[in-house]
């Protein structure tokens, strides 16, 4: 795609794809390879010298993989992305390219359970220490920040409470201290709003999700930004060091890409969570829809926030386009085009009543995803948000009878009368 000023959804459909010699496919095509063939013994030299750009193993480049790679970074507006088998590898390896043991990261406390976990039991053993604070408290994030800090995190809307982070004034801190600051966009995607127009250096999707949006593959992606200086930043002597394993490559001589270019020289080819190219394929067929079903589904998400309002057996709905919410303030700031399609919404009583709802649902699936054109609720106290302490699911307002949901492309009619019918039971 040769034009750079085309709309977001011209790139969802072409960039990162420029037609194949070999066959002239219209569409990208899928290489189920793991490996590529070298013309000599100097070629495949020059190859391992980086000398010449060219193809050598899967695990660290294939270009069906690549066709994804692109796209997503024209569409976020960055220098290069990777692509990872899951969005949890995606985080994790975000973290294995900036931090070392003994060194901190900064986090949002209002996010996934499942990167608690990961982070503040896994990661720690590694010796890596996370601090979570309050995504809304400014000042919570600035005195978390120690010498040793390498990373601050949030996810732009929160799972599962909807919670919206101000993205920009977060940012505002990682540049005053000189720490990159990555933003979690899957709940968004670019197509509802682009972090790096607001000050992230890096963005991550689980790509498992309304990214792809069929439901039927994990995969995840790293974008750089690269707006971030490495070169001569003290908290970066990884990047400012020559590499010991990699011909003494300074990382932070590469500039705008050293971030992206070490995550794949050195990360995905020591850890190796690459994308299978048959997943990076699904996930590029979901990519060229995907300005329509987001605005399906932020319509349907609306319509189904504005239903469960009036409901007496609910008490509260956590969607941030309600004038009620909390977070409308900040919806109106990042998201001139829907807020998204997931979101929860609390049953009055106890455990009991909110699983009579959930098993008595006809259309509606409990399934521990989300982000599928098919609706699907969960219910986080038990599944997704099982393993926190009773005092953390406070602390992420996470209640007995808090029910999310994820709205999918039905008819916005029969996902209502779904919900009616069993908040009746
Ligand atoms: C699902 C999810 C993840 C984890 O992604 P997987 O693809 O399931 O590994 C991370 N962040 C958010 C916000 C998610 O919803």
């Amino acid at each position: 795609m040769k034009n750079n000023n085309y709309g977001f959804e011209t790139k969802m459909i072409h960039a990162g794809y420029d037609g194949d010699e070999a066959t002239h496919s219209v569409t990208p095509p899928l290489y189920q390879t793991n490996a590529y063939y070298f013309d000599d013994v100097n070629h495949a030299k020059s190859l391992f010298e980086l000398s010449q750009p060219g193809n050598i193993y899967s695990r660290l480049m294939n270009p069906t993989n690549g066709f994804l790679e692109e796209r997503i970074t024209a569409l976020e507006g960055g220098v290069g992305a990777l692509a990872f088998s899951s969005g949890h590898a995606a985080m994790f390896n975000t973290i294995a390219n900036l931090c070392q043991a003994g060194d901190e990261v900064v986090s949002s406390r209002n996010i996934y359970g499942g990167a608690i976990n990961m982070m503040g039991v896994s990661v720690k053993r590694l010796g890596i220490t996370v601090k979570f604070v309050d995504s809304d408290d400014m000042n919570a994030w600035e005195n978390a920040v120690t010498d040793k800090t390498r990373l601050l995190f949030t996810e732009l809307i929160g799972n599962p409470n909807a919670n919206i982070s101000d993205i920009e004034k977060i940012a505002q801190i990682a540049k005053k201290y000189k720490i990159p600051f990555m933003v979690d966009g899957t709940f968004n995607t670019p197509y509802l709003c682009r972090p790096f127009e607001f000050g992230a250096d890096i963005v991550i999707h689980s790509a498992t999700k309304m990214l792809s949006g069929h439901g039927q593959v994990m995969a995840g992606i790293i974008i750089d930004g690269g707006t971030f200086e490495y070169k001569n930043n003290p908290r970066f002597p990884l990047f400012n060091e020559p590499d010991v394993s990699y011909h003494g490559v300074v990382f932070a001589d590469l500039g705008k890409t050293a971030f992206i270019t070490r995550l794949r020289a050195l990360i995905m080819r020591d850890f190796g969570s690459c994308l299978a190219p048959f997943n990076a394929y699904m996930t590029l067929l979901g990519v060229e829809t995907l300005s329509l079903r987001m605005e399906r589904a932020c319509e349907n998400a609306l319509k189904t926030a504005k239903f469960l309002e009036t409901c007496p057996e609910v008490e509260t709905v956590n969607y941030p386009a309600l004038e009620s919410n909390k977070y409308y303030p900040l919806y109106k700031k990042y998201f001139p085009k829907g807020a998204g399609n997931v979101f929860t919404f609390v049953i009055k009583g106890d455990r009991e009543r909110a699983a009579r709802f959930m098993d008595s649902l006809e259309l509606i699936q409990n399934v521990a995803n989300l982000g599928d054109i098919r609706t699907q609720v969960v219910h986080p106290a038990t599944t997704t948000h099982s393993q926190l302490s009773a005092e953390k699911l406070r602390e992420m307002d996470v209640s007995e009878g808090t029910v999310r949901i994820s709205v999918g492309l039905e008819t916005a009619e029969d996902i209502i009368n779904d919900l009616k019918q069993a908040l009746g039971k």
